[in-house]
This record gives structure tokens, C-alpha cells and sequence, in this order.
């Protein structure tokens, strides 16, 4: 049986820190504020595909108390939550994300954003879904404060 799963995820925009969106470091005048390095699309993601199976999400998984996330790459997060879908019997089918950012443009990024997402996971590039969108100027994100994203998954279970 597939189930699906939804995850968001929002992190400030603020100096002296660099971008990272799907573990791509992105050329920006700011980057993205956090424990970790703040990969929105990544933790997304994340949420998305333990959701998916009723787990809890990735703070469960990687207190930001716990220094040993501390600047960690997001990564990781999605490796971790790839191997609990594999020890609960599960099969990543599929993931689609949207990024909300105003600015920089990210098209040019998002197929290495693919890559590294799908080597990640261990699933087929063709199986995973980026956009990016700008907020028209509106709201945080129009306004540059922060960068949010969105994440659905499909996992197949055999279910008991
Ligand atoms: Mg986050």
C-alpha cells in the first residue's frame, strides 16, 4: 500500500552564514540560520517521508540541542530517514518539493539539488520533484526574511 506524507519547513534568512538548498551551496548575500546547515528543502523533505509512515519528525530524530548536528549537513537527515523507511519494510517511490524563496534565483541549482537528493535516498533522479517559486513579493518570504519549503512523499508498505 502507498502512503503519502507532507513536510514543511522554514528557516531566516540572515548574514555570515552560508545557503544550502539540496545540499547545494548557493552564491547569496545571505544564508539560511539554524543548528544544522538549515537545508529547508532538505528537512522538508525529510518530514515528508517520516510522515509518511506516522513517524515523528526529523526534530525527534536530531534534537538542535544536540551539538553533535551542530553545522551538520542535512544530508545526513535524509540518509537516516531513508534507512528508518528500510527498516520499517518500506520503498521511497517518490518525492516532490517546491521551494519559496524571493530571492536568488535557484532554478539554475535545482538539478544538482536532484542529484544530490536522490543519491541521498538512494532512488532514481527521475523519481524526485523540485520547483522554486518566488512569493511575489509578499509575506516573509516576499520580503526576504526567510526561505520556506514543501515536501510531499510516497512510500509502498506491505502492510500486516
Ligand atoms: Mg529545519
Amino acid at each position: 500500500m502507498v502512503h503519502v506524507g507532507i513536510g514543511y519547513d522554514v528557516h531566516a534568512l540572515v548574514e555570515n552564514r552560508k545557503l544550502i538548498l539540496g545540499g547545494v551551496e548557493i552564491p547569496h548575500t545571505k544564508g539560511l540560520d539554524g543548528h544544522s546547515d538549515a537545508d529547508a528543502l532538505m528537512h522538508a523533505i525529510c518530514d515528508a517521508l517520516l510522515g509518511a509512515l506516522g513517524e515523528p519528525d526529523i526534530g525527534h530524530f536530531f534534537p538542535n540541542t544536540d551539538p553533535r548536528w551542530k553545522n551538520a549537513p542535512s544530508r545526513l537527515f535524509l540518509e537516516e530517514a531513508s534507512r528508518v523507511i528500510a527498516l520499517r519494510g518500506g520503498r521511497i517511490v517518490n518525492v516532490d518539493a517546491t521551494v519559496l524563496a524571493q530571492e536568488p534565483r535557484l532554478y539554475p541549482h535545482i538539478h544538482q539539488m536532484k542529484r544530490h537528493i536522490s543519491e541521498a535516498l538512494g532512488i532514481p533522479v527521475e523519481r524526485i520533484g523540485i520547483k522554486a517559486t518566488t512569493n511575489e513579493g509578499l509575506g516573509f518570504v516576499g520580503r526576504c526574511e526567510g526561505i520556506a519549503a514543501m515536501a510531499v512523499a510516497s512510500v509502498d508498505v506491505v502492510d500486516q
